[in-house]
């Protein structure tokens, strides 16, 4: 694709397109637009469900609770939240912090692709089960697949995806955030692999399945 500048002046572009959207009844009700921050050419990229009270009141994404949870497990592994990109399923806040509808979901999907396309992540972390769901196209809820990368084509590039468990969810349930600091810790061996030296997933399997294959396993690309 373009170089990086061309990347995020175009990513720019699309921000000020998102920030005057009326495509959905969401905008009605929003403070700002919460469009995502961070590295513009970051490997590795973070995906959350829809900003809360106080995103909508900054227009930054992350910045509540979860989001000092998100930035302390980021610490953990040695990463700014300057080097990643953080955006969300939705750009604008549900009312109540509902859950996001499908329409809704189908509607702002277009920012979200093209975020892909133009930051050209190798690594896409989803945080819940929204994230999860659209982006591995699999109804498969998060408890199931979480922690375990899978190769998927997004953004016309392939990618990593790695399921996690919001950090939301971490907050009321303790459990659930030592597990999602033990999925997020195999971000930085994840982000030294080359998922295009995978093949892309034909079916749903998950990248250490397809990984037990002879192809992948002489290739050294995991185990080693
Ligand atoms: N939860 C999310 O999913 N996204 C945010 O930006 C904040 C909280």
């Amino acid at each position: 694709m373009a170089d990086v500048a061309e990347r995020r002046e175009r990513l720019i572009e699309v921000y000020r397109e998102a920030s005057v959207c009326t495509m959905c009844p969401l905008s009605e009700g929003r403070a700002n637009v919460v469009f995502g921050n961070g590295n513009a050419d970051a490997d590795l990229m973070f995906v959350g469900e829809a900003p809360g009270a106080e995103e909508d009141r900054q227009g930054v994404p992350f910045v509540g609770r979860a989001g000092k949870l998100l930035d302390e497990l980021l610490s953990g592994i040695g990463m700014r939240r300057e080097d990643v990109f953080v955006a969300n399923v939705l750009k604008c806040r549900p009312p109540g912090n509902r859950d996001p509808q499908p329409e809704e979901i189908e509607t702002c999907r277009p920012y979200l692709e093209e975020q892909v396309k133009l930051i050209e992540p190798r690594v896409i972390a989803t945080l819940g089960n929204f994230a999860t769901k659209l982006l591995s196209g699999n109804p498969t809820g998060i408890t199931k697949v979480r922690g375990t990368p899978q190769i998927r084509e997004l953004g016309g590039r392939t990618v990593f995806l790695l399921p996690l468990f919001h950090p939301a969810a971490a907050l009321r349930t303790p459990s659930l955030a030592e597990t999602l600091r033990r999925d997020i810790a195999t971000i930085p061996d994840l982000l030294r692999r080359d998922p295009g030296a995978m093949a892309p997933a034909s079916d749903d399997r998950p990248v250490v399945e397809a990984a037990a294959e002879p192809a992948a396993d002489q290739l050294g690309l995991f185990g080693g």
